[in-house]
């Protein structure tokens, strides 16, 4: 299964036919083929503000009597995204996922629980449907009830879990609290639907007592299944024969080469229902040409350093999230529990405050002043670090909040 640059080609001229004629939004923007796949740069962007404008089925290319499906994901202001399947899409979509499950090694033998939210969320029903293909066992527990989960994951011998990154993490720390991980049979994980960190990955594992994979996908490209870690965890492997993948400057919108770092612009080779062409996906990352030691013929993207959005300029500083976890996880004693404060005083210049959990055991006031140092010696940036006992800091069932910005700006 390699992916030839001719077929790619026939795949985009397929896709711009479909989508001229059936979509009016693309029909004005997109010739009706390219001649090579060098022309897709000069192609135009499609947004999440396209999305929203076309509110519910405006880029949908396909007679609602085909559609059988859709997701949609709510973001914090306007219109939710919405997006759409057939059902032959909902066929490649757990083809997708079963190829992502695979990677883990997933087989009939597997049960598996599913903590993604199941709803309007894809994360829920997409797991689900890949661990199906497969023949896994699968337990349906959605997110939340996270008493149940435990001891459902102890009761009904799961070896697979799939939730977002920071749930594993609530999972863990429930499992050591009732001192149950000698119980447990997991084997691996695959986390995905926010950025994480390796040290977040060491933590979980160690938690869980599973080998973590992460997973990538995003409600306008279908959820989960558009790239995902095989066992070498150098990575994730796009899948190229259902997504072509760039990697843009987010100023410019110029093409970037293999290991340069930018925005992620994605276009559905073979979505019927919602196909999309060059996505701004707004998460950072870096395409890599290397080829795997795994020997799969995608090529890779880097693990997301974050979103545009969530990027925060702080004293004219460029920061994410995950770069602050990444420090404190090297301190000892620190979780992965934190979150981000910054604040503006009258005319003053922005403060940011990180609060994180110390582990139990650990002793709070010795450990913020250690942080506050690496945190200025790594990202050169003047924080004040507070320190809090275990359990301080609101739990996420799905995605964390990590940011919370009390600047007027
Ligand atoms: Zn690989």
């Amino acid at each position: 299964m390699t992916v030839s640059s001719g077929e790619t080609l026939a795949l985009w001229n397929r896709l711009l036919d479909r989508v001229r004629t059936h979509v009016p939004f693309y029909r004005e923007r997109l010739p009706s083929s390219i001649a090579t796949l060098e022309e897709v740069a000069e192609l135009p962007f499609t947004t999440k503000e396209d999305f929203r404008d076309t509110y519910p089925f405006g880029l949908v290319a396909v007679p609602l009597a085909e559609v059988v499906r859709v997701h949609m994901s709510s973001g914090t202001t306007g219109r939710p995204v919405v997006t759409a399947y057939t059902r032959g899409d909902l066929e490649r979509w757990a083809e997708c996922i079963e190829r992502t499950l695979r990677m883990g090694g997933v087989g009939s033998d597997d049960v598996i629980q599913n903590a993604y939210g199941y709803g309007l969320f894809t994360g829920g029903f997409g797991l689900h449907l890949g661990a199906e293909r497969i023949g896994c066992l699968v337990v349906p527990t959605s997110s939340g009830v996270t008493q149940r989960q435990v001891m459902l994951l102890r009761d009904l011998g799961a070896t697979v879990l799939a939730c977002t990154p920071s749930y594993a993490l609530v999972l863990a720390e429930t499992v050591a609290r009732e001192g149950i991980q000698g119980e447990l049979r997991l084997r691996c994980g695959f986390f995905g639907a926010e950025p994480w960190t390796d040290g977040m990955r060491r933590q979980i594992e160690r938690g869980l007592g599973l080998e973590a994979f992460d997973i990538y996908g995003l409600t306008e490209l279908g959820g989960p299944g558009v790239a995902a870690e095989c066992g070498q965890h150098q990575g994730l492997h796009v899948f190229e024969d259902h997504f072509y993948a760039e990697v843009v400057d987010p100023e410019s919108g110029r093409p970037l080469t293999s290991g340069e770092e930018g925005e992620l612009v994605l276009t559905s080779l073979r979505r019927e229902a919602s196909p999309v062409v060059r996505y701004r996906t707004r998460d950072r990352t870096a395409l890599i040409d290397d080829p795997c030691p795994c020997g799969s013929p995608f090529r890779r993207m880097l693990r997301l350093r974050g979103r545009t959005d969530d990027m925060l300029v702080v004293r004219g500083e460029n920061l994410f999230p995950s770069q602050v976890e990444e420090v404190l996880l090297q301190v000892q004693g620190l979780t992965g529990n934190y979150q981000l404060v910054v604040d503006r005083g009258a005319g003053q210049l922005d403060r940011l405050e990180v609060r994180v959990e110390a582990a139990p055991g650990c002793d709070p006031a010795a450990l913020g002043p250690q942080a506050e140092t690496r945190v200025r010696e790594t990202l050169g940036l003047g924080v004040r670090v507070t320190v809090l006992p275990p359990g301080s800091l609101p739990r996420s069932e799905g995605k964390a909040r990590r940011v919370v910005d009390l600047r007027e700006l």
